[in-house]
């Protein structure tokens, strides 16, 4: 039998991120990085990358102080 893997996709605010990187940090599947351009604010956002690897967990989420990320998870 096979485990289904849940298939994640985020959604990252450009000009609510600080660029504090605990999501970069805290994602399990190295699903974010940081831009190397900078918003309105003169922070360096963090970006969605590899979404192929992402599982939905919603730790980046989580940890955002800004709620600058959304999650969507397909089951
Ligand atoms: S939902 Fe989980 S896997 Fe997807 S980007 Fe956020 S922390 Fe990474
Ligand atoms: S945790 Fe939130 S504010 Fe910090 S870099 Fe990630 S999206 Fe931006």
């Amino acid at each position: 039998m096979q485990t289904k893997v849940k298939k994640g996709q985020i959604e990252i605010q450009w000009e609510k991120c600080k660029g504090c990187k605990y999501c970069v940090l805290t994602c399990p599947k190295g699903c974010i990085d940081i831009s190397p351009e900078f918003n309105s604010s003169g922070y360096y956002p963090a970006v969605f990358v590899n979404p192929q690897n992402c599982i939905g967990c919603a730790m980046c989420a989580v940890v955002c102080p800004e709620i600058a990320i959304e999650v969507f998870v397909e089951e």
